[in-house]
């Protein structure tokens, strides 16, 4: 083993800096060259490239974003791409490239596999903690801990006005962060795929508008609705018109976007991401087609089909506290 290859790709985490400064230091102890590929796997299509050294990537641990930037690479999807891209690593007779981001990034490392026979080593880096094999991607602990943050803020606006906020967070189509993130900042409603569905909207819609009219009765208070993102039809802008329409509800809307991809590491995010770079360089030595992950406070192994394929639901634990804590069930 004497050439490591690393990329960042799709959205980027806080934390990816942590991972590739883990990954450049455990190289280092082995004599193995360290390789970063900028923007993703357009890096590797277009041969743009640095040599990773220790001085570089030694003050970058409480960094958010990526030094090696990242990017969508269209051209991964069609042959051609693929080739391109092999042919780069050959080129530079790269032993193991380790792949730094989420399911989209590790389908483009499995369709590698057809052309580039060098080993392919995934490092979860996600703030929607959609992926299966680790209790938790690098990135979503900075990220609930950014919107929570946030939220509060929003909350003295929405007690001070006794009014309804709608708040939308990210996480794609996964509802990791709206349900963390109601939790953590007391939200009166959450709305995440596992509540709330096409079918169920108007069932969902009376409900919540039954609670905001006895909370109001009750408590004089703010109402915030933590929605997650692609959910309702036409988002929080939706949801805002829908309850003005039909229940003579106003509301003000905030959608949180990307500063919750933003921002310093969280302690939790660049531990995580130390092990699991450590781990990831053990791994290119002698596995491929891997995904480090860390369950139980064990770091393992596993195969990278299994991580991208499995569905990962939110804890059911975290149904039951909202269910128990909001809606008093
Ligand atoms: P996040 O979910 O945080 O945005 P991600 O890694 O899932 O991260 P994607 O945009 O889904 O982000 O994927 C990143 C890149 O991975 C794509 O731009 C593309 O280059 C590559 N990729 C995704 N899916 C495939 C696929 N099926 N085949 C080949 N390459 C793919």
């Amino acid at each position: 083993m004497k050439r490591i290859a690393i990329i960042t790709s799709g959205g980027d985490a806080p934390g990816m800096n942590a991972a590739i400064r883990s990954i450049v230091l455990s190289c280092h102890d082995e004599n193995i060259q360290c390789i970063g590929f900028y923007h993703g796997y357009n890096g590797l299509l277009n041969d743009e490239f640095s040599y990773l050294s220790v001085d570089l990537v030694a003050p970058i641990i409480q960094r958010g974003g990526t030094i090696l930037k990242s990017a969508r690479c269209k051209e991964m999807h069609q042959d051609a791409g693929l080739k391109q891209v092999a042919n780069t690593l050959t080129k530079h007779k790269i032993d193991a490239l380790i792949v730094i981001g989420g399911d989209g990034s590790f389908r483009g490392m499995m369709a590698l596999q057809t052309y580039w026979s060098g080993n392919l080593i995934g490092i979860p880096a996600t703030i929607d903690n959609d992926l299966a094999c680790t209790d938790k991607t690098i990135g979503f602990a900075s990220a609930i801990h950014t919107a929570t943050q946030a939220i509060d803020k929003i909350r003295d606006t929405a007690n001070a006005f006794e009014r309804v906020f709608i708040v939308e967070v990210m996480g794609r189509h996964s509802g990791h962060i709206a349900f963390n993130v109601g939790l953590a900042t007391g939200a009166e409603a959450i709305l995440s795929f596992e509540n709330c569905n096409i079918e169920s909207l108007d069932l969902v819609k009376n409900d919540l508008v039954t609670q905001i009219q006895s909370q109001k009765q009750a408590h004089q208070n703010g109402f915030v609705i933590v929605l997650a993102e692609n959910l309702w039809p036409n988002g929080p802008l939706g949801l805002q018109k829908d309850l003005q329409d039909t229940d003579n509800i106003e509301s003000a809307v905030c959608v949180l976007g990307y500063i919750q991809r933003g921002g310093s590491p969280c302690p939790e995010d660049r531990i995580l991401a130390t092990e699991l770079g450590i781990e990831a360089v053990k791994a290119a030595k002698d596995s491929t087609g891997v995904m480090i992950g860390k369950i139980a406070g064990q770091v393992t192994r596993h195969c990278i089909i299994r991580a991208t394929e499995q569905n990962k639901p939110v804890d059911q634990a975290l149904h039951s506290a909202y269910q128990q804590i909001c809606l008093g069930a």
